[in-house]
């Protein structure tokens, strides 16, 4: 392709993306084809020739679009958000244009000096010390593991790098059962082991870790022979919205000498509203390490997950590897590849640094604050609705429910809402029940679309079997 031709599809595309999006509120939330439909329409082998463009694009509305869950529909209420708001697809498209490996400083000095600055515009916004860095990642994931495997190392004199964890004896970690699976998983390719995560009971409204049994489990565990490596908080965990007393674990954990690592991949959006401070970021400032998402509810385009670092000293000395073709000459820059497992980077600052400028915080503070108002105000409908229980309150903009009946009476209900395609829903578990949750967050959802999900509810309830 050339680029004369390339400038004339993009523009072709860019209309496209423009009309999805406006007309995006006509169309079923979740995709609504049969395992195998979208595989079986397209050739089994790949062409020796080339082929059109337009061809090609012919198949993607044909073949693939129908096989599309929409994300950015504003009556997308399942799982947590994952947003794009169109200056960051912009920042996006820039960065796909540019196409630079932003590992190094030196291979693009914007890159690193953007996300430096971003990372401290973030930082103010959500009223963390000055003494914070940070690093952008791709996913909650990658950030937690990293965190895990700081842990590890600091709780080993950082030799488990070299010598293996053979000799190390049981390493363990604290958390409650409240947390998002990514934090098993860590621990799971850490080599920790799953035996060795201790799930610590929550109490309270919120689902708070027990912090007295915290202590407890810490000191059961060193008498035992153990080594207690740290704890793992979390602030709005994803089945009901699990937040933790992050001032009671910091007590804990500081007594105890334990790194400390916060889970705060959605909420932590949330938290560039001072308002909401109080009831979930006291204490925030005592952890190491600190993760959330942009691209969940505060609507950067995915991927985009920002993780603070007290002193990113203890990262570094577990990630960095520094070969002879990698070594940098001249004054001492940072190269952010030293502070995460992967090698190779994308210039994810450019979307957070558009996403701020075009909307302002106060623009951003203001979806979040209308999103948390309507799940209030939802809830509200749902708990006066004939047989129906709210089983979590909303924390922030996330609650659950149930209709009347047993287990497999909520799943029939969340397949038939999805199978209608007017909403989205997700269920999830809480204290050994199946519950239905209800998360509001996409960047253009309006009052009226929530509102809209509870006649759906009901009426798509009134005709299940
Ligand atoms: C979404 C989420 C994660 C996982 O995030 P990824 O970026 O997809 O790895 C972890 N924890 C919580 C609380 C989340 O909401």
């Amino acid at each position: 392709m050339h680029w004369d031709e390339f400038a004339e599809w993009g523009a072709k595309i860019s209309e496209w993306a423009a009309d999805y999006h406006k007309t995006l509120a006509e169309k079923p939330v979740r995709a609504q084809t049969k395992p195998g439909e979208i595989a079986a329409q397209m050739p089994a082998a790949p062409p020796d020739g080339p082929e059109g463009m337009a061809t090609i694009l012919d198949d993607f509305e044909r073949i693939a679009m129908p096989g599309i869950t929409h994300w950015q529909h504003p009556r997308f209420f399942a799982y947590f958000p994952a947003n794009a708001a169109p200056p960051s697809m912009l920042a996006e498209f820039l960065v796909t244009t540019i196409a630079a490996q932003c590992m190094l400083w030196q291979t693009s000095p914007a890159a690193t000096e953007i996300e430096g600055v971003m990372i401290d515009w973030l930082r103010q916004a959500m009223d963390l010390p000055e003494s914070f860095t940070g690093v952008i990642q791709d996913s909650a994931s990658s950030a937690t593991l990293s965190a895990v495997l700081t842990m590890r190392e600091k709780a080993t004199g950082y030799s488990g790098n070299r010598e293996g964890l053979n000799a190390k004896g049981n390493l363990r970690i604290y958390c409650s059962g409240g947390v998002h699976s990514s934090i098993d998983r860590a621990c799971w390719v850490a080599g920790i082991g799953q035996e060795n995560l201790v799930k610590i009971p929550t109490h309270g409204s919120r689902f708070a870790m027990d912090t007295d049994a915290l202590q407890a489990a810490i000191t059961a565990d060193r008498a035992a022979g153990h080594v207690p490596a740290g704890v793992i908080g979390s602030t709005g965990g994803t089945g009901i919205g699990a937040s933790d007393d992050l001032t009671g674990i910091i007590e804990v954990a500081k007594r105890e000498g334990l790194y400390t690592h916060l889970d705060a991949a959605w909420a932590g959006s949330a938290m560039i509203c001072p308002e909401f401070r109080a009831d979930f970021w006291n204490g925030v400032e005592g952890f190491d390490s600190i993760v959330f998402n942009p691209h969940k509810w505060m609507g950067a385009q995915f991927d985009c997950s920002v993780q603070f670092l007290r002193d990113p000293a203890p990262q570094q000395n577990t990630l960095k590897i520094e070969p002879e073709f990698l070594r940098t000459s001249g004054s001492p820059v940072t190269n952010y590849s030293e502070w995460t497992i992967p090698l190779g980077r994308r210039f994810r600052a450019l979307k957070i640094w558009f996403l701020i400028r075009a909307y302002g915080l106060d623009g951003l503070r203001a979806r979040i604050r209308n999103h948390v108002a309507w799940a209030e105000e939802l809830c509200e409908v749902i708990r006066g609705m004939d047989g129906f229980e709210i089983v979590t309150d909303p924390i922030l903009s996330l609650f659950t429910f149930r209709c009347p009946g047993d287990d497999d009476r909520q799943q029939r209900l969340v397949d038939a809402l999805n199978d209608d395609g007017r909403i989205y829903l997700t269920q999830g578990a809480h204290e050994g029940r199946k519950v239905i949750r209800f998360s509001v967050g996409q960047f253009d959802t309006t009052r009226d679309h929530v509102m809209m999900a509870g006649d759906v509810i009901a009426e798509v309830h009134s005709t299940l079997a």
